[in-house]
C-alpha cells in the first residue's frame, strides 16, 4: 500500500474523541493514545479493487466511506482463536466527497460520523479493561455485533448534535409493505416517517440505543471474554435486560453447538475459552469441559494448539 495522507482532526472531532476517551476510562478501559487515522482515496488503499465499486444505488453505510483495518498474527491461520493486531482508521477521501455532493450532506459532518463509527470499532476492539481486550476472535464473522457497537458509539457522540441527522442518513431504512405497517414497532419510526431496519447490521444499534452506556460497556467487556459466542447470540445478549452473560446463558438453557465458534475452515481452537464459560451445562472444570466439548466435534488434537 502506498503511503497514505494523515487525517487532520477538526476541533469538534478532537473534543468528542476526548469525551469518548473519558467515557471509556470511567468504565474501566485504558486509553493512552488513539489509533492512526488517514484520509486518502479508496483505490490507493485497495488498488486491487475496482475503483468504481462504490454503489450508485442502495443504502450507504459508514464502512463504505471508511474502514477500521486491523491485522491478524500469522500463527494459527484459519483458527477461531486467531489473535488480531491493533488497527488503523482510513477515511476514504474520494468516496466521502462523492457521497457529500450526491446527497447534499455537509462534508465535515460526513467525515465526523464516519470517524466516530470507525473509532467505535477501535474502542470495541483494542483498549484494555481489566487484563484483556478483543484481541482473540475479533476476525470472526460477528458483523451484526461489531456494527451495532460501532454505530452505537457513533450515536452516543452524535445524539443532540447536528451530526445526528448525518448518522441517520447512514442508518439503513426498511422498505415496508404498506399492508404490514400495522406490525410496526413505533420505536423504529423516525420523525420523517422512515423506518430503521434493525435486521441490517448498521441498523441494529437502534434496538439498543436506549440502554445505559454503563450497561453496554459492561456487556462489551463480557463479550470480549466469551468471544467464541456466535453473532446472533451476542446480539441477543446486547438486547437482553440481563447484565450478566453467564446468568443470561443459564436462563436461556445453556449453550449449544450452534451458539459457539469452535471451528473455522476446519480448524479448531479452544485454549482461550474462559473457565466460567466452561462451567455452563456441566462444564465444572476445564478438563471435564474439554471432554464435554467432544459432543460439539472438538477432539484431542485441538486441545493443545498454539494459539
Ligand atoms: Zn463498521
Amino acid at each position: 500500500m502506498k503511503k497514505l495522507k494523515s487525517y487532520r482532526f477538526s476541533d469538534a472531532e478532537l473534543n468528542k474523541m476526548l469525551w469518548l476517551k473519558e467515557l471509556f476510562q470511567e468504565n474501566g478501559f485504558t486509553i493512552d493514545r488513539f489509533p492512526e487515522v488517514y484520509y486518502d482515496d479508496f483505490n490507493k488503499v485497495y488498488p486491487e479493487k475496482e475503483h468504481n465499486s462504490f454503489p450508485n444505488e442502495g443504502p450507504v453505510d459508514p464502512d463504505m466511506l471508511g474502514v477500521y483495518r486491523f491485522g491478524l498474527e500469522k500463527d494459527c491461520i484459519g483458527k477461531p482463536c486467531r489473535k488480531s493486531t491493533e488497527g488503523i482508521i482510513i477515511l476514504f477521501k474520494d468516496r466521502i466527497e462523492h457521497y457529500s455532493s450526491n446527497t447534499g450532506t455537509d462534508i465535515d459532518s460526513v467525515r465526523f460520523v464516519v470517524l466516530m463509527h470507525e473509532l467505535g470499532h477501535w474502542l470495541s476492539h483494542w483498549p484494555i479493561r481489566e487484563n484483556y481486550n478483543w484481541r482473540i476472535g475479533f476476525h470472526l464473522s460477528n458483523t451484526h455485533t461489531h456494527e451495532a457497537l460501532a454505530q452505537l458509539i457513533a450515536y452516543w457522540v452524535c445524539q443532540h448534535t447536528l451530526h445526528f441527522h448525518t448518522l441517520l442518513k447512514l442508518t439503513p431504512k426498511a422498505h415496508l409493505d404498506p399492508d404490514m405497517i400495522y406490525m410496526l414497532d413505533g420505536r423504529l419510526t423516525l420523525p420523517d416517517g422512515t423506518v430503521v431496519n434493525p435486521e441490517n447490521p448498521y441498523g441494529r444499534y437502534w434496538e439498543i440505543k436506549d440502554k445505559s452506556i454503563v450497561e453496554v460497556l459492561n456487556k462489551l467487556h463480557q463479550l470480549r471474554e466469551c468471544w467464541m459466542l456466535k453473532d446472533g447470540k451476542m446480539i441477543e445478549f446486547l438486547k437482553s435486560d440481563s447484565d450478566n452473560l453467564e446468568q443470561w446463558l443459564i436462563s436461556q438453557g445453556g449453550i449449544s453447538e450452534n451458539d459457539i465458534n469452535l471451528k473455522l475452515n476446519g480448524s479448531d481452537c479452544i485454549d482461550n475459552i474462559p473457565i466460567k464459560f466452561l462451567s455452563l451445562q456441566g462444564f465444572e472444570s476445564s478438563k471435564k469441559g474439554y471432554r464435554a466439548l467432544r459432543r460439539f466435534g472438538v477432539f484431542g488434537e485441538w486441545y493443545d494448539n498454539n494459539c
